[in-house]
């Protein structure tokens, strides 16, 4: 604060009148102090919209209309909007200390992901967003393995922080943000071969891997792709990190993807939907075994730390999440409408020249159109006509997410994909084409 400044001249923004701001506050604000050009985007399309109210897969705006939410916080909200008992659950452990040494929060929620982890972990190191578990990850491969070199695949994303964009698999982030890290290699996703080849010439650290990945657009490995790959990795002794920060806790119709085909990796790293989104909590796990060889010693111990990192509201968020997931079924009931959506959307690529593909795994699915123009039309008028919330993967737009909430219903889905159908009617998208309601696409569109 500037010297000698009193509150009442500082003019402060206080909760109860940002809370009170009419959409046209609010958006002058964001494009004010926040990012001028994503606002311009957004007011093209009539996508500021000002949200007042959610709960679970419903949000309603100032004019009291009611949406679905398809986005679901970018697979982070498993169980919707505001959760009322997650929520209360940040009250209960708010009466302790924040940031103070250890609590009995954190050790718990480690045991609980210890049972229900792939690897069986042990030892959870904890960070608040997902590419701070991606860089804790990158750190313990190299330190426990004494190795350089990671490996990574195409249209892989990891994270924007320096060490998840050098193994992240879109060229933009080099050009503009470049040099990343040196010593990072990259081969096509599912390609066992190339894999091996980039093995083979040794002093790798890790492979780092989605089991199904997000940004670059919902993309499923071959069968047996992961499994062949940790075999590799033990062959030639470096770790395999799964990023399952999109995929974990029910995503893909299991707890984690890595179940699909039995595969242990060495680290696993988890964020997003751990709290269910309600709260930044992210970790890296691995064995005991590699944590030692990483920081087993009292002078190396403490190389991994972050202020806010297993603090107790986002311990007990991540608890609580975690009992109602497996309390509810949810995991079993995504697998059952994710199998429900695809074959419904698969029904509307039968009958929709515009749509390319359709692919996925529980529910994380795209909806791939013909180009970026199209699928920009289909997500404004999905929100405007439908008052149903798409978007697209970040790093390929043309590919539309459905990624509700695992709690979604399947007259939801209906309601969903019913929308789709109109929308993506020959007359109405040859129109948009037409008319060329082009400028989000192109900004949106990769270079
Ligand atoms: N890894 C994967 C697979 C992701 O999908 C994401 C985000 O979308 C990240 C890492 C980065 O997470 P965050 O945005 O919380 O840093």
């Amino acid at each position: 604060m500037v010297a000698g400044l009193k509150i009442e001249d500082a003019k402060l923004v206080t909760v109860e009148e940002a809370l009170a701001s009419t959409r046209h506050q609010m958006v002058e604000r964001f494009s004010k102090h926040v990012n001028p050009v994503l606002a311009k985007v957004l007011r093209l399309g009539d996508w500021d919209k000002r949200w007042v109210k959610a709960e679970g897969i419903r949000v309603f705006d100032d004019q009291g209309a009611e949406y679905l939410d398809f986005v679901a916080g970018f697979g982070a909200l498993s169980l919707g909007h505001n959760p009322t008992e997650v929520l209360r659950t940040l009250q209960q452990a708010s009466i302790l200390p924040m940031l103070v040494g250890t609590h009995p929060l954190v050790g718990a929620l480690a045991e609980n992901l210890n049972r229900i982890l792939p690897s069986r972990p042990d030892i959870l190191s904890f960070g608040s967003g997902g590419a701070e578990a991606v860089e804790i990850a990158l750190k313990t491969a190299r330190a426990a393995t004494g190795k350089r070199r990671f490996i990574h695949c195409d249209w892989s994303y990891h994270g924007l922080t320096f060490g998840s964009l050098s193994v992240g698999g879109v060229e933009k982030f080099g050009r503009y943000f470049g040099p990343l890290l040196p010593h990072c290699d990259r081969v096509p996703f599912g390609d066992l071969q190339a894999l091996e080849a980039k093995l083979k010439e040794g002093d790798v650290a890790a492979f780092i891997v989605e089991p199904v990945q997000a940004e670059g657009g919902c993309n499923v490995p071959p069968k047996g792709y992961l499994a062949s790959a940790q075999e590799l990795c033990n062959r030639y002794g470096a770790l395999l990190i799964l990023d399952e920060i999109q995929t974990g806790f029910g995503r893909t119709g299991r707890m984690f993807a890595a179940e699909h085909e039995g595969v242990k990796p060495d680290i696993v790293t988890i964020g997003k939907a751990l709290s269910a989104g309600v709260i930044p909590i992210s970790a890296s796990a691995t064995s005991a075994n590699i944590w030692d060889r990483a920081y087993g010693a009292e002078d190396r111990c403490d190389l991994m730390n972050s202020t806010f990192g297993g603090n107790p509201i986002a311990c007990a968020a991540a608890l609580k999440a975690l009992e109602i997931l497996v309390r509810d079924g949810l995991v079993e009931h995504a697998r059952q409408m994710g199998e429900y959506a695809l074959q419904r959307l698969q029904d509307l690529k039968a009958r929709h020249k515009a749509i390319r593909d359709v692919r996925g795994l529980g529910l994380i699915l795209g909806i791939e159109f013909t180009d970026a123009k199209t699928s920009s039309f289909i997500l404004g008028r999905m929100l405007n006509k439908h008052r149903i919330h798409l978007s697209g993967y970040d790093h390929k737009p043309e590919v539309i997410r459905f990624e509700p909430p695992l709690n979604v219903q399947k007259e939801e889905i209906d309601r969903g994909i019913e929308a789709l159908d109109e929308t993506c009617g020959k007359g109405t998208v040859g129109l948009a084409i037409g008319a060329g309601i082009t400028a989000m696409g192109r900004m949106l569109r990769p270079p």
